[in-house]
């Protein structure tokens, strides 16, 4: 049977040293703080901004929601972006998105500040994913899913990656950091010729299409390390993820299971952004990923 890569394990492992950080900012009279910035009051956002909030609170790190109604426009977004990025006191922001239709997401991305851009949307942070320098942070899950292998002990180095899905949210983010990581990867899509036949040729393989069911045994082979990014209602009304968990964890080494994989990581490095960006406003090494 395959090993079950729990996010837990991962998410607890952070947090203990997440909260030695935030201590030693406090010390220093500083507290990390992240502005939620949301358009309306959609239940997805309201729910993943209650988690991060709660998530953020017990690690110390301050959260104050920026809320506009549903019908603002892009121009009443913007303004509330330069308030963030002018507050001091504010060291992250994440704005929930999609954002309503009517807003125009790309002048959004751009409006935000590079150093408090904790999710990685902004041209800046996806320049620093290409060239490996300058100001911004990796998108949170795709760092998550580098998290959870790396607290597991899966190697990268020379193994092939290969990503179903070529999104800017995850995939291609994730692609880059692989290969910063000497991994090899192949991204796919849905125009790829026999994807079975290209996952089997993988040692990692991450799947984040959002397709509940689409990785079937036919996509494994034994030795694998699957990481199921998908977040999926199944037809029985049940969360899950874009792998068949049942048929999976038969086949392959270790696996992601949804929920309880990535998810549970991918908080945690939002948490682990702010701080970095509040370290970083403080002068203090951070001694986290680039
Ligand atoms: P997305 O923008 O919809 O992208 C999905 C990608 O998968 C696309 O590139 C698409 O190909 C590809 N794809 C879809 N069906 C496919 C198929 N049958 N065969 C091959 N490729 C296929 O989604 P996303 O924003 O990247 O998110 C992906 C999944 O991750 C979703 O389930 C989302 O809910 C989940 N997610 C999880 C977290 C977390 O923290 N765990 C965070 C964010 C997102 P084309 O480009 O050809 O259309």
């Amino acid at each position: 049977m395959a090993k079950v890569l729990e996010g837990k394990a991962v998410a607890a492992a952070m947090a203990g040293q997440l909260r030695l950080r935030a201590e030693a900012l406090a010390r220093r009279g500083v507290e990390p703080r992240l502005a939620i910035l949301r358009v309306g009051d959609n239940g997805s956002d309201l729910a993943y901004e209650r988690a991060a909030a709660k998530r953020c609170a017990a690690l110390g790190i301050g959260v104050e929601t920026v809320t506009l109604p549903g019908d603002a426009d892009t121009q009443a977004v913007l303004a509330a972006i330069d308030r963030v990025n002018a507050d001091e006191r504010i060291h992250g922001c994440l704005p929930l998105r999609p954002l309503p239709g009517a807003i125009d997401d790309g002048s959004v991305r751009q409006r935000l500040s590079a150093r408090k851009d904790v999710d990685g949307i902004g041209p800046a942070s996806l320049a620093r994913l290409f060239t490996g320098s300058g100001e911004g942070f990796s998108p949170c899950t795709a760092q998550a899913c580098l998290e959870l292998l790396d607290y597991y002990g899966v190697g990268l180095r020379g193994r092939h990656a290969v990503i179903i899905g070529r999104s800017l949210v995850v995939s291609r983010p994730l692609a880059l950091l692989l290969v910063e990581r000497d991994a090899t990867v192949t991204i796919c899509h849905t125009k790829t010729v026999d994807l079975p036949a290209l996952c089997r040729t993988a040692d990692i393989l991450v799947s984040a299409a959002g397709k509940a069911g689409l990785v079937d045994a036919s996509y494994l082979r034994p030795g694998q390390v699957v990481v199921d990014v998908g977040v999926n209602v199944s037809p029985e009304g049940k969360l899950c993820g874009d792998v068949r968990f049942e048929q999976a964890e038969t086949i392959v080494d270790a696996i992601s299971p949804v929920p309880g994989g990535v998810g549970s990581v991918t908080t945690l490095v939002l948490c682990k952004h702010v701080i970095q960006a509040a370290e970083a406003v403080c002068g203090l090494p951070d001694g986290t990923e680039r």
